[in-house]
């Protein structure tokens, strides 16, 4: 039977209208709207892509967006500077810097620049050491609206065991850590794993954010089990560039309970997110 699709547009939309009501309520005590202020570096097309996608939706849901875009060849002092500033301005409630960064720029020194309490992505060390403490403030954006996706499918993950695909301090580590924190059993695979076939067939919920085309085949998934694909990899399909995600759709369709799109399953789940991040540091801000 084929797998139910996880209709990632749907929810955000959900989420955003929910997100825009608390806006609203936001504007009414706060008299100003929650601020999202996005930097980026350079002309990378796929981050023009992300960025804009970003400030169109803040438009959607009443949040106010700002964009400071810089040269390739911008000084990593710059860059700094500009952070500090924005860090001070009262009116910015969460700093978004847009990744990757060009290779003379340290992105790690540039994370933990942020204010830990404007860091909307979650990728400061603050946010982080929080979330592996159980005691999440800023979630990154991308397990999180994973999380929302999961949660469709199972209201409870008590007994289930959770299979993460990646370790990246972006997405597998924050998406292991949520799973624990909702009691699931978790196994966090990557490039060293021995046998990534039968870890993943043992899994009845399987994350992929790899980064590698097609790499969960049907043969990997157990019967009935629910697909995040977490994975965005451009291909030439023929000449014509294409999105596909890290698990072979079509072939995985056959196997598991419930599956996500690429695209139209996480990506826009983790804009969703993180315009709930935003409210949520202007709310946090303001208490
Ligand atoms: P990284 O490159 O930082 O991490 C990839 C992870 O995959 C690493 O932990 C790596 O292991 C592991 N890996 C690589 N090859 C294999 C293999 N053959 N078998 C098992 N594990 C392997 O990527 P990100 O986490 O940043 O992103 C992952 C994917 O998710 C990308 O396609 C990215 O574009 C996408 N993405 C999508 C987002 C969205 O909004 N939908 C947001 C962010 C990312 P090791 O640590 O051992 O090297």
């Amino acid at each position: 039977m084929a797998a139910t699709i996880l209709d990632g547009k749907a929810l955000g939309a959900r989420i955003d209208e929910r997100t825009a009501q608390r806006v609203t309520t936001f504007v009414d005590e706060h008299g100003r709207r929650p601020c999202l202020t996005v930097v980026l570096v350079g002309e990378d097309p796929a981050s023009q892509v992300y960025v804009r996608n970003k400030i169109r939706r803040c438009g959607q849901t009443g949040i106010e967006s700002r964009e400071h875009r810089l040269g390739v060849d911008v000084g990593e002092d710059e860059l700094l500077r500009l952070i500090r500033a924005l860090n001070h301005a009262d009116d910015v409630d969460g700093i978004l810097v847009q990744l990757p960064l060009p290779d003379h720029i340290d992105a790690a020194l540039v994370l933990e620049a942020i204010a830990a309490e404007k860091d909307v992505d979650g990728f400061h060390p603050d946010n982080a050491g929080r979330l592996a403490s159980g005691m999440p403030r800023f979630v990154p954006c991308t397990p999180r609206g994973a999380m929302h996706l999961i949660h469709e499918v199972h209201e409870n993950l008590q007994g289930l065991h959770a299979v993460v695909v990646g370790r990246s301090t972006i997405v597998g580590r924050p998406m292991a850590q949520l799973l624990l924190m909702a009691d699931a059993t978790v196994t966090i695979a990557h490039s060293k794993t021995k046998d990534l076939t039968s870890t993943c067939l043992d899994a009845d919920i399987l994350i992929a954010a790899v980064g590698r085309p097609k790499i969960i085949s049907g043969g990997m998934v157990k019967p009935g089990a629910t697909v995040i694909d977490v994975g965005i990899n451009r291909i030439d399909d023929g000449g014509k560039g294409r999105l596909v995600g890290d698990v072979d759709y079509d072939q995985v369709m056959g196997h598991a309970g419930a599956i996500t799109p690429v695209p139209g399953g996480v990506g826009p789940m983790t804009i969703a997110c993180l315009l709930e991040n935003t409210v949520d540091a202007a709310i946090m801000r303001m208490a």
